[in-house]
């Protein structure tokens, strides 16, 4: 029997895929190793989303190359965004790397690493990358690589075709798909009857979830009464599909957790224009009162891009000025990085020097550390029911769990279990953190 590590990088759909892979793995005869120096083979499943995520996969590829020297039999593959972008352009740039396989081909993964194994390709180059309209791997369990076992991801579809002029992903992940509802809701109950209390559930725009005449709102629905210990999590909703229904639908559901990941990209209606989002800022404001109206408690979070094409100080301060509008909870803040491939790509001029983006960029990092900071702050005195996950990083005597706001609580260990709901009540905080203690 051979071992297979697998190491992932990039969204929460990569980790969830990676457990899909596992399975496939495991049911085609490897075992799962759990790190490289047990491995036969390393899986790396890649993202192209920016530039410097890429790097970070080569430079790690190139890392593996002093594993290969002490173990000469160790074959690396290369899956995901990455695999897919690049295709066999990867094998020769990175001759150290067997296989590609792009996440559409992932049932092909035991065939690539047998011909791997024969000896029989000569030099061939290995690699599955066709695009598929209907995969969506409803039929895998997947294998639960995450440590803990609380908190799971349920991809419940795949691809995107929104094609925002900056981004990757539909070529990369293909035509949007959504699994069949009876089987989320079949992989949700598994999870919570073998002791999981948390499902993320994953897409790229999960409101344009449809399947079998199922709505996301009523997919939602159907997993949040599974039990009302189970708690729902979902990413990512697209601003431009967020419904008011969706927002019933949380309202009417305690379990169903109150924190909504909404992506604006930019405060100004030229830069959302350009690149193809189609929601205005009075759209995205309408959308936040919508949520604050339906539920008063509800967190809201964010991605955001500096140094887009053409962005003027204006744009910028229009993104700034939404921030203070919002105030965020907390922000994913990237600067701008050209794609091959996508929209502006072949007709949008990347002019924004570097030193620029990141001068804006740790502008909007610095605005939205004070607000978090002053959000936390507000905590202070509350009581939150919390679902313990696990040892905090720092001490072996805190525990640390997730509100329905999903902020992180850290707090004295006491007489909690991992995996059951404690209420914790907020003393002090950082602009990332919650510290509390336990409380009846
Ligand atoms: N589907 C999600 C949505 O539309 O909100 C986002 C998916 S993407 C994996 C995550 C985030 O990466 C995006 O929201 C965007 O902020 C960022 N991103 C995508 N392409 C980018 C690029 N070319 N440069 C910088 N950031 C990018
Ligand atoms: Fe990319 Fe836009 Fe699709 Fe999100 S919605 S994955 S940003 S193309």
């Amino acid at each position: 029997m051979e071992n297979v590590f697998i190491e992932t990088y990039g969204c929460q759909m990569n980790f969830a895929d990676s457990e899909v892979v596992a399975a496939i793995l495991t049911g085609a005869g490897y075992a799962i190793a759990e790190g490289v120096d047990e491995a036969d083979f390393v899986l790396i499943n890649t993202c192209a989303i920016r530039d410097n995520a890429e790097q970070r996969v080569r430079h790690r590829v190139r890392e593996l190359r002093a594993l290969q020297g002490r173990n000469r039999g160790v074959r690396i593959g290369v899956l995901g965004c990455m695999a897919e972008r690049l295709q066999c352009r990867l094998m020769a740039e990175e001759d150290n790397v067997s296989f590609v396989c792009g996440p559409d081909a992932y049932r092909r993964l035991p065939d690539l690493m047998k011909e791997v194994r024969s000896q029989e390709t000569g030099g061939k180059e290995l690699s599955a990358v066709e695009l598929s309209a209907t995969e969506t791997y409803a039929d895998i369990e997947p294998v639960r690589l995450a440590v803990g076992g609380v908190s799971a991801y349920i991809s419940i579809m795949r691809g995107c075709q929104n094609y925002c002029a900056y981004c990757v992903v539909p070529y990369t992940r293909g035509r949007e798909r959504s699994r069949d509802p009876e089987t989320v809701v079949r992989e949700a109950r598994n999870l919570f009857e073998r002791g999981y209390r948390e499902v993320t559930l994953l897409g790229q725009n999960v409101n344009s979830y449809r399947a079998d005449a199922v709505g996301f709102p009523e997919l939602m629905e159907r997993v949040a009464e599974i039990d009302p210990r189970l708690r729902v999590r979902f990413a990512t909703s697209h601003p431009k599909d967020l419904s008011d229904r969706l927002l019933e639908v949380m309202a009417a559901h305690g379990n169903i957790c109150r924190c909504i990941h909404l992506p604006v990209q930019s405060g100004s209606n030229r830069m959302l224009k350009l690149m193809n989002r189609r929601y205005t800022v009075e759209w995205y404001l309408d959308r936040v009162e919508a949520i604050r109206r339906a539920m008063p408690d509800c967190s809201i979070t964010t991605d955001v891009i500096a140094g887009f094409s053409t962005e003027t100080l204006e744009d910028h301060q229009a993104t700034l000025d939404l921030f203070r509008k919002v105030r965020y909870d907390y922000a994913y803040m990237f600067k701008y990085s050209l794609r091959e491939g996508t929209y502006a790509w072949k007709h949008l001029a990347d002019d924004i020097a570097e030193e620029e983006k990141t001068r804006r960029l740790n502008e909007i990092i610095a605005l939205q550390g004070q607000i978090a900071l002053e959000n936390n702050r507000k905590e202070v005195g509350r009581v939150y029911e919390v679902l313990v996950e696990g040892e905090s990083h720092r001490s072996k005597e805190r525990f640390y769990g997730r509100n329905s706001q999903n902020k992180v609580l850290v707090f004295d260990r006491g007489d909690a279990r991992v995996g059951t709901y404690r209420r914790v009540k907020v003393k002090d905080c950082t602009a990332a953190t919650l510290l509390g203690e336990l409380t009846q």
